[in-house]
């Protein structure tokens, strides 16, 4: 059926069970919902609090937040425009938390604003393995405060939602930007550095050299990493102020036990940052190796309409990314919950009964399947094999006059007579009804 719709290149449907689709596995829906509740528990063991922002936000915000030179904005922005506005699917979630912190004036409620989320963001980049144009992200941003420790708490958070999957082979790499000031001093003299060589630059990097050379530190080209083996590393050049920051942030990181690899060359695609910025890699994500990154962010506040600067520190994670890893490694996920019991009757009067005490059944608290397709009663046994019911009901003429249902535990086969009342206490031995 060539006419029938598929859903968009770069986005993917998660379905009950696991699925693969160009070589692409996806996980089943009880898989993310326990990974979400994985990272949910991480986050309430870090005091932080859960936000959530609408997935469009006006395209001015993502413009000035994440920066007009930057890849996302200048290149990978689903934007459309409505009456005289123009919209932004969100491709992150920083500028839009900053927009909502200023919005509800958060900074009144005192103290410091620790938030996070989890969810869906958009960047029209080349769909492939570990790379979509709908992902989803998660993240914490730690907002109000310069200390280190809110940067080292973020950097512990982060790799502790990653120990809690059992994650392992990761690289965390770790940097400082300096201030406001001492980007363009260096930016200056890598520009310096970099001119003579223009003709030996590929033609990104030679665009990238008038407009953002501090991108070009990021080449994955062998030829120019060679060439930035002699270049000016940004860390002679930040304010003393940065590198104590800098200096106290590894002291704090070395207290929590957190290893890290300082990294000269990470700048991360984002114009946002300031002082800090880390990533967390590990290999085999497909072609990239990024799992998390973030840094902190001084200037975004004013960058999207604040009167004064809020220190801010944050990260972000991709959740294909973190599957990506947890299938590589071959972690166990959880599958579809089962129905505890699935009800198979004969003829339309049992139907009729099967029907209400299924929803009897549902009302304290159990999983309860039933044939919605007045199918025979091989087909629906076949059914509830299908479905991995511990028992089946079985109930027909004889059972409705005699009020006793045939119960069948699946494993064994084994066959017993429950009367109708008791049928609840028989299927819920096990206490595991799921009240809401
Ligand atoms: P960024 O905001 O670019 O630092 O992205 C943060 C994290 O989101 C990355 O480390 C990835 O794990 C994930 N990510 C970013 N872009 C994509 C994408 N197009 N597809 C899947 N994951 C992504």
């Amino acid at each position: 059926m060539s006419n029938t719709f598929r859903n968009i290149t770069g986005t993917f449907d998660i379905l009950p069970a696991p699925y693969s689709v160009g070589g692409s596995q996806v996980a089943g829906s009880a898989a993310w919902q326990f990974v979400e509740a994985t990272i949910r528990v991480v986050m309430g063991r870090f005091n932080v609090q859960e936000i959530r922002t609408p997935i469009f936000e006006q395209t001015e915000l993502i413009a000035r937040g994440v920066g007009q030179l930057t890849d996302i904005v200048s290149k990978e922005m689903f934007a459309f425009e409505r009456g005289d506005t123009n919209y932004v699917l969100r491709p992150e979630v920083t500028a839009p938390v900053m927009r909502a912190y200023l919005q509800h004036h958060l900074d009144q409620q005192g103290g410091v604003q620790k938030l996070y989320y989890i969810g869906p963001c958009f960047r029209a980049e080349r769909p492939q393995k570990g790379r979509f144009r709908q992902f989803h992200q998660f993240g914490c941003e730690v907002i109000g405060t310069p200390d280190a420790r809110a940067d080292a708490e973020v950097i512990a958070l982060m790799m502790a939602v990653y120990e809690a999957f059992g994650v392992n082979e990761t690289t965390l790499r770790l940097n400082t930007l300096g201030d406001e000031a001492s980007r363009p001093r260096y930016k200056a003299a890598l520009q310096a550095y970099l001119s003579p060589y223009e003709a030996r630059l590929s033609e990104t990097s030679r665009e990238r050299l008038s407009t953002n050379p501090l991108r070009i530190l990021d080449t994955k080209n062998a030829d120019e990493q060679d060439l930035l083996q002699g270049a000016p590393v940004l860390v002679d050049y930040i304010d003393a102020e940065s590198r104590a920051h800098y200096e106290e942030l590894k002291g704090l990181l070395g207290d929590l036990g957190v290893a890290f690899v300082e990294d000269p060359f990470l700048v991360r695609g984002l114009d946002y940052y300031t002082r800090t910025a880390f990533e967390l890699e590990r290999p085999n994500l497909g072609a990239q190796s990024a799992l998390a990154g973030g840094g902190r962010y001084d200037l975004l506040a004013v960058e999207v309409g604040s009167k004064r600067p809020v220190p801010a520190v944050g990260f972000a994670a991709g959740l294909e990314r973190l599957f990506l890893a947890l299938f590589e490694q071959g972690t166990a996920l959880p599958e579809a919950p089962k129905p505890q019991v699935f009800f198979v009757a004969l003829g339309d009067e049992a139907a009729r009964w099967v029907f209400s005490k299924a929803q009897a059944l549902r009302h304290a608290g159990l999983r309860v399947g039933l044939d919605l397709n007045g199918r025979s009663m091989k087909a629906q046994m076949r059914e509830a094999n299908r479905q991995g019911a511990p028992f089946t009901v079985i109930v027909g003429k004889d059972e409705l006059a005699a009020e006793k249902a045939q119960v069948k535990t699946m494993e064994t086969g084994d066959q017993v007579e429950v009367g109708f009342n008791d049928l609840t206490a028989y299927l819920d031995s096990e206490g595991n009804a799921t009240r809401p």
